[in-house]
């Protein structure tokens, strides 16, 4: 039975016992039982964002027990992008494996880009619905609970799989966060407020949220808790605002689950390593496992145009402490609306972050893709390695310049599949010579060559004959 042919969640047809066909797709690709999956979904530490309207959707689950799942933002602003620009950068995010994407358009043209995203996406696709209000009105002040509501519910019905709704961002966390040496750094945070701020009241998604979560249970929206008071900076991690928010989405989690309505998290930000095993064990312990999907974190402020990687490194350690979805950074985060080739570096980098944590988490087939990429490394077969790696047009341009440029390879389109003994057994790093995978394989083959060698191969791993000095290579 398949959730999307009915006006129940996947956590309300979990919750009934009921294994949707999207827990079975989830199930096979994760190579987990569906049983297990769903299982998950009822208790809401597995989300599977699937909206009823967005056809073409290839379920996907996020939760600290699957593979990492890592999302890339695209979008455009009021001053870059159009909705053929964006849909290159979809395209993009995918190839380089993206699981779920984020419009985050805030120009004119916001409308016609999401309606253009969602027809032809295969993942989910989130979405921050108090953009669209923004983009509505003159400021932020002239913002009203209608016209969040009406926003969410439109966005629900054109087929948006997830919303980042910053309801747990209240008008006594504003104190703390005034202490702050960047503030508030979350678009929608900061929007929220100076809404609450201008108007005396408490923020209206927090207000209006059993609204927010009919709509959300009439489409299966999943619902992205969103933390508008993210440190954006080390020397704000950790505080007093970032947890009081915590709290509160702990309990907008509860409040959620109750109504069927898929959870997850999101979290920092700009998070030193040492804090980040903390962050995430405070979130799982709060949010009562709901899954956590971080922005970073990002381990150092000073590394503009290089903030993919500070991400990456913050992302692999927040996953292997239990975050379930990366969110990308650029290298142009801080500096710029990312381009395509952002977009690649982006997401490539969090799918390094993402890998590197799921094979020290032991997650199927994790370990075994490194491995198999090793072989193929020691067997000089180029091919194999290219098809292994995270980024495998990247290892195929460099191998092959590199080569056109030493003047040992060929120069020509039909690089592709390099040939040639002198050409397939060394790289220009150390060449033929200096290779140290090739010397030791001569030796090795030399070993066997030499009379005698199969014997003493065969008694150097014999405990009852130690090795002699002669033995060795
Ligand atoms: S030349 Fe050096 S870097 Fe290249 S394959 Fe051989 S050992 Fe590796």
């Amino acid at each position: 039975m398949d959730a999307r042919t009915t006006t129940r969640t996947q956590l309300q047809l979990a919750k009934a016992g009921v294994t949707t066909a999207a827990m079975h797709a989830v199930a096979s690709v994760e190579r987990l039982d569906a049983e297990f999956v769903r299982a998950g979904v009822a208790a809401g530490r597995i989300v599977i964002p699937a909206n009823h309207h967005h056809l073409n959707l290839r379920p996907i689950g996020i939760g600290t027990d699957l593979c990492t799942k890592i999302n890339a933002n695209i979008g455009n602003s009021a001053l870059s992008g159009s909705v053929p620009t964006e849909l290159r950068k979809l395209r993009t995010a995918i190839q380089y494996g993206a699981d779920t994407v984020m419009d985050l358009s805030t120009g004119p043209d916001a409308p016609r880009i999401r309606e253009a995203i969602i027809a032809r996406s295969a993942v989910p696709i989130g979405t921050v619905p108090i953009y669209d209000a923004m983009r509505q009105v003159e400021d932020a002040a002239d913002l009203s609970a209608d016209l969040l509501l009406t926003t969410i519910d439109q966005q629900a019905r054109q087929g948006v799989d997830y919303m980042t709704l910053h309801a747990g961002l209240l008008r006594q966390h504003l104190r703390h966060a005034e202490k702050r040496l960047l503030g508030i750094v979350s678009r929608g945070g900061a929007i929220l407020a100076k809404w609450m701020c201008r108007h005396r009241r408490q923020n209206p998604l927090y207000a209006h949220f059993d609204d927010v979560l009919d709509i959300c249970a009439r489409h299966d929206v999943t619902i992205s808790l969103g933390d508008g008071l993210r440190p954006g900076c080390l020397a704000d991690a950790s505080d007093a605002a970032q947890y009081a928010e915590l709290d509160v989405l702990g309990k907008l989690v509860q409040r959620c689950r109750k109504a069927g309505v898929q959870a997850m998290v999101e979290g920092p930000g700009h998070i030193p390593l040492d804090q980040i095993q903390e962050n995430m064990e405070r979130e799982h312990v709060l949010c009562d496992g709901a899954p956590f999907y971080i922005l970073g974190p990002v381990v150092t402020d000073c590394a503009p145009g290089y903030d993919h990687i500070t991400s990456a490194i913050g992302g692999a350690l927040g996953a292997y402490y239990g975050a379930a979805m990366l969110c990308y950074v650029t290298p142009k985060e801080h500096l710029g609306l990312p381009n395509l080739k952002d977009v690649r570096d982006g997401v490539v980098a969090a799918k390094i972050a993402a890998h590197a944590a799921d094979v020290a988490r032991g997650r199927p087939g994790a370990r075994e893709r490194d491995d198999a990429i090793s072989r193929a490394r020691v067997e000089f077969d180029w091919e194999r390695q290219f098809t292994l790696a995270l980024d495998p047009e990247r290892a195929r341009e460099f191998r092959r310049a590199a080569l056109r440029e030493s003047g040992t390879g060929h120069t020509t389109p039909q690089d592709a599949t390099i040939s040639g003994p002198e050409t397939t057994h060394y790289c220009t790093m150390c060449g033929p010579r200096f290779c140290s995978m090739r010397l030791f394989q001569e030796s090795l083959r030399l070993r066997r060559e030499t009379p005698g060698g199969k014997r003493q191969v065969a008694t150097t791993g014999s405990r009852a004959k130690p090795r002699r000095r002669s033995d060795s290579l």
